[in-house]
């Protein structure tokens, strides 16, 4: 690898590090980028296995960024598809519609606990009995607490591994933002057009995955000067008086490991891991603060089925108790070109859990026979149906927002801040629940601080102008 000591250094190759990246070289910045893994794109990358592609969890090119909005087609031009939402709540074996519609869901409930779920709303838009702080409050008071039992309860929990009175309520203004029982009743009725964005039902999708998207856009900053290191991971950042002078790297599979010196740094590494990784130490309130931050990870076991038809959604979110499985995603519903073979169907039986729980540590074999037995448990498909799988498993991708993570990410960031080299963003950079046009606009930003064009306030970005879903 080329090293430069005029080189701004960019940790990590996904949306944030790339935007930030791309933004430096088109000013005319010589920026390097190293990349612990072998391909651009981060969470957002698309794999091929035997001619079938999958994404890590389906990605929908969806932002009300009309700067992303215009990257995304300067890059991918006509191989942008606009694909029309269908995605489904399977629960206690019927399938829902989502967003909700009052027919359906009301033919599905039965007329006995429809009636219990508006009575519960009512008794609760009287009484706000919910604590606000909490998800479990604020959906409650939003919806009641019937419906938070019956659509809520059971996937956050999933997602989380935490009870819902133990997650802040950041979570649910950032994923439903806008929504309530009332919102939606009168989206039913009145087809009011105000729509929230958690509602959105068409969104962009690469022909051929998000990954399209990403080689294309490592192509254009190569072209403009910058330059990327795979399998090189950083796990040291070495620092004297509020400057990091060097970082220490590591390059698979020779297991090289070296210093190198760097002018400024740009890290979308995880929060709580870039605090870790400080030479000398970082002190101990900050590392306290670290420690307190969790992620939840994210294991998808995909597999190829002997079955032309299997749903016609793009996604199913499993909220039954029964199988812990968290969603079910049906590649060729986003694209068609995600299937080599049109008479197969490629999903990916998603989980969302912990590094040392059961199923992270669980060995793909057995995983695949699991996930293929809870995927007949919901009837959609069987084992009978099972050509060929493999495994993804990604750690540290779900910031829990467990109450009061705020106060640590605080004492973070001022630490951080001391620092005058040194810029944290991204996703995991900044411990914040965004999507990828979020880590985009995170790394632009970033960038046009430096170029003098700021300022800009990475943290603030997806604030208060989102979609979200998990
Ligand atoms: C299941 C799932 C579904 C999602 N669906 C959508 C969706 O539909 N639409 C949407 O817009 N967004 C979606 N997202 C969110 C989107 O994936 C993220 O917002 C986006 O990828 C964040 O970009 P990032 O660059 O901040 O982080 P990442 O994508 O995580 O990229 C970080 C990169 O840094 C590298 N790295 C980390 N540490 C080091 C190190 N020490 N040394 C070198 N390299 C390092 C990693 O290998 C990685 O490539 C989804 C996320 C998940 C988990």
């Amino acid at each position: 690898m080329r090293e430069s000591p005029d080189q701004p250094v960019v940790i990590g190759a996904g949306p944030a590090g790339m935007a930030c990246a791309w933004t430096l070289a088109a000013a005319g910045v010589p920026v390097k980028i190293l990349e612990k893994e072998d391909l651009p794109g981060g969470l957002c990358r698309t794999l091929n296995f035997n001619g079938h592609l999958f994404d890590i969890g389906g990605h929908r090119f969806l932002s009300k960024s009309a700067e992303v909005n215009r990257l995304w087609h300067e890059v991918m031009q006509e191989d942008m598809l606009h694909v029309k939402r269908l995605s489904r709540i399977y629960f206690h074996k019927k399938f829902f519609d989502y967003p909700l519609s009052f027919f359906n869901t009301f033919r599905n409930l039965g007329l006995w606990e429809s009636l219990r779920c508006i009575a519960s709303y009512f008794r609760c838009l009287l009484t706000h009995p919910g604590d606000e702080r909490t998800f479990e409050g604020w959906i409650t008071n939003h919806f009641g607490r019937r419906l938070y039992e019956i659509f809520f309860k059971t996937y956050t929990e999933k997602v989380w591994a935490v009870v819902c009175g133990g997650i802040s309520a950041d979570w649910a203004a950032q994923r439903i933002r806008g929504l309530s029982l009332r919102v939606a009743l009168r989206e039913i009725f009145f087809k009011s057009g105000a729509r929230p964005k958690t509602l959105a039902e068409e969104f962009l999708y690469p022909r051929t995955g998000p990954g399209e998207f990403y080689q294309r856009f490592e192509r254009r900053i190569w072209g403009l000067g910058g330059e990327f290191a795979y399998h090189t991971r950083v796990s040291g950042l070495r620092h004297e008086k509020n400057k990091i002078t060097a970082l220490l790297v590591e390059e698979t599979p020779s297991g090289r490991i070296f210093e190198m010196p760097v002018p400024f740094v740009f890290s979308t590494m995880p929060l709580p891991l870039l605090v870790r990784a400080m030479i000398p130490q970082a002190p101990e309130p900050v590392l306290a603060a670290a420690r307190q931050l969790r992620f939840r990870s994210f294991l998808v076991v995909n597999v190829i089925l002997n079955r032309e038809h299997v749903f016609p959604d793009q996604w199913i979110y499993i909220q039954d108790p029964e199988v812990r499985m968290g969603r079910i995603q049906n590649y060729k519903n986003w694209s068609p070109a995600m299937t080599m073979d049109l008479r197969k169907t490629s999903l990916g039986l998603e989980y969302f859990c912990t590094q040392d729980d059961d199923l992270w540590r669980m060995n793909d074999v057995d995983l695949i026979d699991f996930a293929l037995m809870e995927l007949e448990k919901t009837g959609l498909a069987g084992r009978r149906d099972y050509v060929n799988g493999f495994v993804v498993r990604r750690a540290n991708v779900y910031p829990v927002y467990s109450l009061g993570y705020e106060k640590h990410v605080g004492v973070i960031r001022a630490w951080l801040e001391t620092f005058d080299n040194l810029k944290t963003l991204g996703r995991e950079g900044l411990f914040h629940y965004d999507n990828s046009d979020h880590a985009l606009l995170t790394g632009i930003y970033a960038a046009r601080n430096y170029l003098g064009e700021g300022p800009y306030n990475v943290w603030d970005v997806n604030v208060d102008e989102s979609y979200l879903e998990t």
